[in-house]
């Protein structure tokens, strides 16, 4: 098990040994009934006194996340609710907490599967608005067209057909591109981790924004850098701290999500493109551009790609097809330049000599017809009611100290909530009603702000998106009317 402790932090030792359990409890990576080590174990593993580690699993214990049973061990009993289960006696597998991971963080990954809930916490398109049919039907084509294609390797970089596609939708925004500049990735969560495992080791200087997309957090922590944040307003990073982060720790490399930002929805203006394109430029560091929401805009359309304006190969460009296409089908691309591109590419090899041609085959006719155009227009306007339902149930029901931005695109909500609330609690008596949203402290290299959540408006339909969020607005009321002197103990 991996807890990540800082000395220096404001937030004592026990109190971040207690969050980073209920993280790894409420992720899914600890599961009911996991036996945790000792409290002398896990004081010596963490280099921490007897009495902090003593001090995190009491809170633990009182707040029903963990259970002791005489003479057996302390025990994840997460479900307060599901009181009557009976923990599991120790197994064999007990010995394997004491074996320290490299995952510095959980992702949260649980919750996008997770049975019979109000899912708000996938950043994922409701199945329903995706062309599943046609690409059932155009996986059955394939494979009857080319019977062999299971039983052959397809080229490291990807199809090449498909790669000529994805140029001519680059050269629309401006980015240039050539079949041979372009490698098709497993998902940009692949190409996110072929540009951490090429460029980045311990100790090496990333700058992300914060908030940020968690599955890109974990991905370079676990290299081992050395994350340093810039905060993102409405126009996106604030430029003036991004070059004193700059001027004092030459970093090798800046990830940003500059349209339609995830968590936030912010969008990157044109300008600020520019200041950190010269900024890059001025440094010799990588910009890692991952634009997956691109196409869903809701109003006007966003400023162009960043790696449009670049001419001598500063920014890698990851574009995913999973939130405008189909998630299952695993497929993304990189397009970057010179050697940058070529180590990417040996990166790929290394790691899985390709991504499956068939699912790259399937997606091809729906590409290049007109139907991903009309598909593209239907999303955007499913989205956009979705994104102004949930804006209305909020208007009408949530607490008034409870704000947000207006996202102009993507699949997400950001909510606020004064600084004293943890949204992890309220997390917590969300999922006794079967409702999951992310909640915002997941989205924060380093020290957490806990009092934010990611609503994603995207993934249920109308119904259950109304049932969900006016039910989390009575979690919400019910959390911010508690007198102030109980306060301190209901959110930590
Ligand atoms: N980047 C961002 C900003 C994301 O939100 C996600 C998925 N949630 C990814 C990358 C990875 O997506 P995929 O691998 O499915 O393309």
């Amino acid at each position: 098990m991996h807890i990540d402790i800082h000395r220096h932090s404001d937030t004592s030792l026990s109190n971040q040994i207690y969050f980073s359990i209920i993280d790894h409890i409420q992720s899914g990576l600890l599961q009911q009934g996991e036996k945790l080590p000792t409290v002398r174990d896990l004081a010596k593993q963490l280099n921490v006194s007897l009495v902090t580690a003593a001090k995190a699993y009491t809170r633990l214990k009182d707040d029903g996340y963990l259970t002791t049973v005489q003479g057996k061990g302390t025990f994840v009993d997460e479900q307060q609710e599901q009181a009557e289960t009976p923990v599991p006696s120790s197994t064999s597998f007990d010995w394997q907490l004491s074996i320290p991971d490299y995952l510095p963080r959980s992702q949260f990954a649980q919750y996008h599967y997770v049975e019979e809930a109000i899912n708000l916490s996938s950043s994922m398109i409701d199945p329903g608005l995706l062309p599943n049919r046609y690409l059932e039907k155009e996986m059955q084509h394939v494979l009857a067209r080319h019977p062999q294609i299971m039983s052959k390797y397809g080229e490291i970089q990807g199809d090449l057909q498909l790669r000529q596609v994805i140029q001519s939708f680059l050269e629309k925004l401006d980015v240039p591109s050539t079949p041979e500049n372009i490698l098709v990735t497993s998902g940009s969560q692949q190409g996110l981790d072929l540009v951490a495992r090429t460029f980045i080791g311990p100790d090496d200087v990333v700058v992300m924004e914060a908030p940020t997309y968690p599955g890109a957090i974990d991905v370079f922590m676990g290299r081992g850098a050395r994350i340093i944040t810039v905060p993102v307003d409405h126009e996106g990073m604030n430029m003036k701290q991004l070059q004193s982060i700059c001027d004092k720790y030459k970093p090798k490399l800046i990830y940003t999500i500059p349209t339609f930002h995830s968590p936030t929805g912010a969008s990157m203006s044109m300008k600020r493109r520019k200041q950190l394109l010269l900024l890059a430029q001025s440094i010799d560091c990588l910009i890692v551009e991952d634009d997956p929401y691109r196409e869903l805009y809701f109003e006007k359309k966003p400023p162009a790609p960043i790696k449009s304006l670049d001419h001598d190969g500063h920014v890698i460009y990851l574009r995913g097809l999973s939130k405008t296409l189909a998630p299952g089908c695993r497929i993304g691309i990189i397009t970057a330049s010179g050697s940058i591109f070529n180590r990417l590419l040996a990166a790929k090899a290394n790691n899985d000599l390709g991504s499956p041609l068939l699912t790259q085959k399937a997606i091809l006719p729906f590409l290049t017809s007109k139907k991903m155009i009309d598909h593209t227009k239907k999303l955007r306007t499913a989205l956009k009611v979705r994104r102004d339902l949930m804006m209305d149930v909020l208007t009408k029901h949530a607490p008034t100290d409870v704000t947000w931005q207006i996202p102009q695109g993507g699949l997400n909500l950001w909510l606020s909530f004064p600084s004293w609330v943890d949204t992890r609690a309220l997390l917590h008596e969300a999922r006794k009603q079967q409702i999951t949203f992310l909640p915002g402290s997941v989205c924060y290299p380093g020290e957490p702000k806990q009092n934010y959540i990611r609503l994603s408006f995207s993934y249920v339909n109308e119904k259950a998106l109304t049932e969900g969020v006016e039910k989390l607005c009575g979690i919400f009321q019910q959390a911010l009317s508690t007198p102030q002197n109980q306060k301190q103990s209901l959110f930590f």
